[in-house]
């Protein structure tokens, strides 16, 4: 039997492969979901001026400290300034000006008093305002000019992905076209004779297809494209043809589950042992994995067939593979270190990737099923949260072992 090779040994051989996809410029509404090929630096200092924190009355500080209930301050209200507003009004000693929240603060001004801090709150407009609490300094309530970010500034960087907070920083920063990665096309590929469609009453000797539904959302949730979704026989003439159809449909990588190991009808082995490499891979599950690029550059996965195999392949080797082709950062998922609330025994000599249940406020880990690792306990998938890790040398987890564990959002 050829030798195992390690997770890691694996993973460095498929990443070595991937070349990032082209830059493309984006329009911000277009961008969800994205990697930057480039630093985004702020078109602007944002605030773009400086202003107000409060609703409130822009104020001289020297005409209001000091102030307080017994004390209070009447000041003259001789503008009105709403969000908005570009006009910056002028007043003098013993005067104020009305002003909402982000509304600019007027050259005159150098504090602001919150309406709450006045006799007769907002109703004071433009006529007189009582204070009965000085501001705490010369200052207050003021948002300064370039005090999120300044002009030029790198407000994200190239390989982070661009979700709703890393967008609405861009639009802040005033910039609305993004350099992005293209996102990648791929092809999802079910192999098996005994496959019919999700829906249809399988016949005996025949499942549900399940994987083709399993890929195409994980190929989904690592932000590329599912362009072609397929159901193959046990043929090897079959995979050639699906091939040929995936070059012409320009897809950049082809995932297959099913027909990689050692049985007797094995299409994706046999359509393209001379062309990728079949490999035995140190986990569980997972063991057997098939990878390469062909000469036209596309990458192909061969992965096990069985429905929990297939998810876990997938995060270990084929989404930080998709998260490289488009120039991601962290192509990782988040590691939590939980403690084990049950006792469980792992296969010797291979690294154990256990569908998961969580709580994150306990800070333990348990296995996700009764039924254990069966690697074909597709429904039991429904309930993992997580994965735990169990290293190759570790042949039995002890409630209270601390594990590392992978967490899938
Ligand atoms: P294989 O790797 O082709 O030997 O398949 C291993 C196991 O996974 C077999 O029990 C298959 O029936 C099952 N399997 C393969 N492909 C799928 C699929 N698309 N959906 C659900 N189960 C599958
Ligand atoms: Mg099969």
């Amino acid at each position: 039997m050829s030798e195992l090779l390690t997770v890691e040994e694996h993973r460095a051989s498929v990443l070595d492969a991937v070349t990032p996809l082209p830059v493309e410029t984006v329009r911000l509404a277009d961008a969800a979901g994205r990697t930057l090929a480039a630093p985004v630096r702020a078109a602007h200092d944002a605030p773009g001026f400086d202003n107000s924190s409060m609703d409130g009355f822009a104020v001289r500080f020297a005409d209001v400290e000091g102030a307080d209930a017994d004390n209070p301050v009447a000041l003259r209200v001789v503008a009105d300034l709403p969000a908005g507003s570009s006009d910056d009004p002028s007043f003098g000693a013993g005067e104020a000006v009305r002003i909402m929240t982000g509304a600019p603060v007027p050259t005159d001004a150098d504090a602001i008093v919150p309406f709450e801090d006045t006799a007769g709150g907002l109703a004071d407009s433009l006529g007189t305002v009582e204070v009965r609490r000085a501001p705490a300094a010369s200052g207050a309530f003021i948002r300064r000019r370039g005090g999120d970010t300044r002009t030029g500034d790198v407000v994200l960087s190239a390989g982070e992905r661009l979700g709703p907070f890393a967008l609405a920083a861009a639009a802040a920063a005033g910039v609305s076209q993004l350099e992005v990665r293209r996102r990648p096309r791929v092809a999802v590929v079910s192999t098996g004779s005994e496959l019919v469609p999700p829906g249809v009453a399988p016949g005996r000797g025949q499942i549900p297809d399940s994987n083709s539904t399993l890929l195409a959302g994980l190929v989904a949730g690592a932000d590329a494209d599912v362009t072609v979704v397929s159901s193959l026989q046990d043929e090897a003439s079959a995979i050639h043809a699906l091939l040929a159809h995936a070059a012409d449909v320009d897809v950049d990588v082809v995932i297959f589950s099913g027909g990689v190991s050692a049985g007797a009808y094995e299409p994706v082995r046999q359509a393209l042992s001379e062309r990728i490499a079949f490999e035995k891979v140190a986990m569980q599950p997972g063991k057997p994995q098939a990878f390469g690029a062909l000469d036209d550059g596309r990458l192909v996965f061969g992965l096990p067939g069985n429905p929990v195999s297939v998810a876990v392949s997938f995060e270990v080797f084929v989404r930080p593979a998709l998260l490289a082709l488009q120039g991601r950062a962290v192509i990782d998922r988040p590691i939590a270190r939980l403690t084990a609330s049950e006792d469980w025994t792992t296969p010797p000599g291979r690294r154990q990737y256990l569908p998961a249940a969580i709580d994150l406020v306990a800070g333990t880990v348990r296995p996700a099923t009764a039924g254990g690792s069966g690697s074909h306990l597709a429904a039991s998938l429904a309930r993992a949260e997580a994965f735990a890790i169990v290293p190759a040398e570790v042949s039995t987890v002890s409630a209270g072992d601390a594990l590392d564990v992978m967490l899938i959002p």
